[in-house]
């Protein structure tokens, strides 16, 4: 039995993408597979599990001794626990390529667009392969969640074109169903300051030492004014109790793609001249944090 299992902090995408490439290895392959998450399912992902009425997969604890198939990532920071006891035997990404290798040749599909669930669309109608209602609201799904509904740089004409083909089998409104989404993804009522800041938090290696840089996305400012000063100060408890340089968060409005990037730690002085206020850059015309936020962060750092 093969597992396939997306990143840690889950998204839609590395959800959509283990259930879909899981049917998709037992038609196209051949072979028995299962959908695993590391962790519970956000309430965005809930949204569209529920419309194409398919369960969360499994948790994963431990990858060790078994095949896997990875999707949404290749670095080992990323991957469960087991991993270097594991057979990984194929991978489905859209990242740049990170620090996993393997003992044997496997199948991988990395291609940069916007989504991982593109890939596999275009899986599927390489290989001629029927792809049903709940397999075509996943991967619509988890495109426009990638995307910010198309808005993301990252997006390409890859994706918009697989996702107008699912919205149709679907039988969705791509609209409709994009702005419904993008409600539930904005919507943070009843999370804790903590739980905004670890919900996309992603660890980054830079000059040896750790930093972290997470991401929430909003539909407009006020969500989150009355919440600045608790953010901040999470952000300098990470720093403190994880030893970390830098923990910073991208608190992107969709709506009008402006990011307020919050910061803390020892590293923080590198950022004050590009600051509006203090511990806060205001980044225009910015929604993705792989293509924008962490490249200028890099470049800022580095001086
Ligand atoms: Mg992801
Ligand atoms: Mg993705
Ligand atoms: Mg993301």
């Amino acid at each position: 039995m093969i597992q396939v299992v997306g990143h840690t902090n889950p998204d839609s995408d590395s959800i959509c993408s283990a259930l879909v490439a899981a049917e998709w290895l037992k038609v196209a392959r051949g072979v028995e597979a299962v959908a695993m998450a590391q962790g519970e399912v956000t309430s965005e992902t809930a949204f569209i599990l529920n419309e194409a009425g398919v369960e969360a997969p499994q948790i994963c604890n431990s990858v060790a001794g078994e095949k896997v198939w990875l999707v949404d990532y290749t670095d080992l920071s990323q991957a469960p626990a087991g991993i270097e006891e594991a057979e990984i035997v194929g991978i489905v990404d859209h990242h740049r390529l990170g620090d996993i290798t393997t003992a044997n040749p496997l199948e991988a599909w990395i291609w940069p667009v916007g989504c991982s669930c593109t890939i596999l669309y275009h899986l599927h109608k390489m290989e001629n392969i029927e792809i049903a209602r709940p397999q075509a609201v996943l991967m619509l799904g988890a495109i426009v969640s990638d995307t910010v509904a198309f808005r993301s740089p990252t997006c390409t004409e890859k994706d918009r074109e697989a996702a107008k083909a699912l919205a149709e089998i679907a039988g969705l409104d791509l609209e409709d169903f994009s702005d419904r989404l993008l409600r539930v993804k904005t919507n943070l009522e009843g999370l804790s300051v903590a739980s905004l800041v670890d919900r996309d938090l992603k660890k980054y290696p830079f000059e040896d030492q750790s930093l972290v840089v997470g991401q929430i996305e909003i539909a407009s400012f006020e969500q989150v004014n009355d919440k600045l000063e608790a953010l901040q100060a999470e952000l300098a408890v990470r720093c403190e109790t994880d030893g970390l340089k830098l923990a910073a968060l991208m608190v992107t409005n969709i709506s009008n793609s402006t990011t307020r990037l919050l910061f803390q730690g020892e590293w923080a002085a590198r950022l004050e001249a590009h600051a509006s206020e203090a511990n806060v850059v205001v980044m225009e015309n910015t929604l993705s944090r792989k293509k924008q936020g962490w490249p200028w962060l890099q470049a800022v750092l580095a001086v």
